[in-house]
C-alpha cells in the first residue's frame, strides 16, 4: 500500500493506471475509520483493479463554531485499517496541500442540497462537493463509493456527477450499525458512555416514525411529532426530524415511491445524523 500526501503524486499514479487499462474506484473519508468505512471499501475492492481511500478532513465542510480541530484523528490506525482491507493507495493531504490559499472556486448544487443537514450548515454541502470534485480530478475514479449514512450528501453527489457530466459510476454503500442500532460515525467517539446510550433514540425514534408511516401515510405529521419527542424524552435536542422524497428531498405527494425518515439530534455537544429509507 502506498501513501500519497501530494496532489501531484496522486494524480500522476490515477492518469498511469487509467492508461494502463486498470479501473479505479475511489473510496472518500475524512478519516478515523470504522466499520461503515470499511463496508465502503470492500464494495470498492471488490469492483475496480485499483481503490484509492482519501483520508482528508476538510476544512471547507466546517463552519467557524464546528468542530473542525477537534475531530478525530488516528493515521496511522487508519493506515492500518486501509491496508488490511487491501487498499492500494491511501491519499492524505494537508489542508494546504489541498487548497491555495486564495482559493476562489467552489462547485454548489443548489436543490438537494437546501432541506435537512443544508438548512443548519448553510455552506456544508458547498464544501463537499468541492472537495469531492477536487478528488474525482485528482483520483481519477471509474466508480467513487458513498455511504447510504450520509443519504443527503449522497444525492447531492449523485446530482452533481449527472448534472456536470462527471464519467463516473456513484455506488451506495448500506448504512452501518454498531449491534445496538447506533449508526457507526467517527463523532460517536464525542459520547460518554451516558449520552451514547440516551442517543440510541434517534434509530428508535426513525424505526417508530417508520412503522407509523407505513401503516398510516396519511398521518406522517403525528409520526414525526413523534418521533422528535422520543429523541427529547432522551434528552437529546432535535435539528430536524423529516420525512422527505428520497428523489426529490421535498414533501412527499402522490408520486412518491420512496420515502427517507432522516433526523439530526444533538447529545451533550454532538450532533448525530440517522435515517430509514423505505418503499411506500
Ligand atoms: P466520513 O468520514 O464520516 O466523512 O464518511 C466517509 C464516507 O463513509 C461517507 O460516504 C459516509 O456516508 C460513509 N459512512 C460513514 N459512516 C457510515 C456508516 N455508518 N455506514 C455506511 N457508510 C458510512
Amino acid at each position: 500500500m502506498t501513501v500519497f500526501k501530494t496532489k501531484k503524486e496522486l494524480q500522476k499514479f490515477a492518469l498511469e493506471t487509467r492508461r494502463s487499462g486498470r479501473t479505479i474506484a475511489l473510496v472518500p473519508t475524512m478519516g478515523f475509520l470504522h466499520k461503515g468505512h470499511m463496508s465502503l471499501i470492500d464494495i470498492a475492492r471488490a469492483k475496480a483493479d485499483v481503490v484509492i481511500v482519501s483520508v482528508f478532513v476538510n476544512p471547507t465542510q466546517f463552519a467557524p463554531n464546528e468542530d473542525f480541530d477537534s475531530y478525530p484523528r488516528d493515521f496511522e490506525r487508519d493506515a492500518k485499517m486501509c491496508e488490511e482491507h487491501k487498499v492500494d493507495v491511501v491519499f492524505a493531504p494537508e489542508p494546504s496541500e489541498m487548497y491555495d490559499a486564495d482559493a476562489s472556486t467552489f462547485v454548489n448544487e443548489m436543490m438537494l442540497s437546501r432541506p435537512l443537514c443544508g438548512a443548519s450548515r448553510p455552506t456544508f454541502f458547498r464544501g463537499v462537493t468541492t472537495v469531492v470534485t477536487k478528488l474525482f480530478h485528482l483520483a481519477q475514479p471509474d466508480f467513487a463509493v458513498f455511504g447510504e449514512k450520509d443519504a443527503q450528501q449522497l444525492l447531492v453527489i449523485k446530482r452533481m456527477v449527472r448534472d456536470l457530466d462527471f464519467p463516473i459510476e456513484i455506488i451506495n454503500g448500506k448504512l452501518i450499525r454498531d449491534e445496538d442500532g447506533l449508526a457507526t460515525s467517527s463523532r460517536n467517539r464525542y459520547l460518554s458512555q451516558d449520552e451514547r446510550q440516551r442517543a440510541l433514540a434517534i434509530h428508535q425514534s426513525l424505526l417508530g416514525a417508520k412503522a407509523a408511516i407505513i401503516a398510516d401515510p396519511g398521518k406522517i405529521d403525528v409520526a414525526l411529532h413523534n418521533a422528535k419527542a422520543v429523541i427529547t424524552a432522551a434528552g437529546g435536542r432535535v435539528d430536524y426530524v423529516s420525512a422527505l422524497d428520497t428523489e426529490t428531498l421535498e414533501a412527499p405527494t402522490k408520486k412518491t415511491r420512496r420515502l427517507i425518515v432522516a433526523a439530526a439530534a444533538f447529545f451533550g455537544t454532538t450532533r448525530l445524523i440517522d435515517n430509514e429509507m423505505f418503499d411506500l
